[in-house]
């Protein structure tokens, strides 16, 4: 049996378990995915050998540990350093960034956009504003502390910390902070988020499974928003590509994995 796993801390609120063993379900294959619940980033590459994995899924905060842990590093990941699935190959830890291309592919329905502000500098808006730049969209970074900001300064991107940052115009406004997963945050003050919120043409949330204090904000503003899950549904299934070495189409995954949502 084939074992995969997702590393995080949290871990527990994770819908990658059900997404994926229901494809291998579907798909008939010798196959299961577990939780691990990692505190220290650094220990993910001796767990991933100590749990025998043939891949695996990293979540928050260990995608940049993650990048330093692999072997080799493949396609976006290599420019936003930062990795969100693994996959052995030949005994070597091989790292993938599907967050990018499962973000764009859920921004389609929002038309035509040509700037969007990330809230948050960390693996998820790294991955972001590379997935935006690409698609001819300009993102702006803004971050409550300075220190992650260097790696998008060095891109060529805007980016302010709260303090510095005045607010204008931005098309669509995208939470890839943590504020609002496992406490009652926003993640940018109050009267700063409703200024952006009026200009605005759409706001996301990458976090799924729940109403965020950000997402409450947006459906009074009354303006077209997502959560994270048509984000969490793409990237699941670039990575489900991955760990099936290719074997399968896109639509015999994506099949099963969203019908796992319903579950
Ligand atoms: P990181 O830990 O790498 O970065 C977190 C960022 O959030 C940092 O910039 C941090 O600021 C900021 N932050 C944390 N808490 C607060 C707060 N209370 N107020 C303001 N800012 C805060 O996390 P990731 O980028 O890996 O993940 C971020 C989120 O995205 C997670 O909630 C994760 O679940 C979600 N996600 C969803 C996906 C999906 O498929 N839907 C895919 C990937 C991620 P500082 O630098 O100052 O510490």
């Amino acid at each position: 049996m084939r074992l995969f796993s997702i590393f995080g801390d949290p871990v527990s609120h994770s819908r990658s378990p059900l997404m994926h063993n229901t494809v291998f379900k579907s798909l008939g294959i010798d196959a299961c995915y577990t939780r691990t619940h990692l505190t220290e980033g650094s220990q993910l590459r001796d767990v991933f050998f100590a749990k025998a994995l043939s891949g695996a899924n990293v979540t928050v905060p260990h995608k940049e540990a993650a990048y330093a842990q692999c072997d080799e590093v493949r396609g976006i990941a290599k420019i936003i350093k930062a990795v969100n699935t693994i996959v052995l190959e030949d005994g070597k830890l091989i790292g993938y960034n599907t967050d990018a291309d499962g973000f764009m592919s859920a921004i389609q329905s929002f038309g035509e956009i040509k700037t969007a502000l990330i809230l948050g500098a960390g693996g998820t808006a790294r991955a972001l504003s590379i997935a935006l730049s690409r698609g001819e969209i300009t993102p702006t970074i803004l971050n409550r502390s300075r220190g992650r900001l260097e790696y998008f300064e060095c891109e060529g991107f805007e980016c302010f910390e709260w303090d510095d940052f005045t607010a204008k115009p931005y098309d669509i406004i995208i939470n890839t902070t943590s504020a609002g997963l496992n406490d009652t945050e926003l993640p940018i003050p109050r009267p700063l988020l409703l200024e952006l919120l009026s200009q605005a043409k759409g706001a996301i949330d990458v976090i799924y499974g729940k109403e965020t204090p950000f997402l409450r904000e947006i459906k009074v503003s009354a303006l077209p928003y997502k959560d994270g899950s048509d984000m969490l549904l793409a990237q699941g299934v670039l990575a489900n590509h991955l760990f099936l070495n290719g074997e399968y189409p896109i639509e015999a995954i994506e099949l099963p994995m969203k019908r796992s949502f319903d579950l």
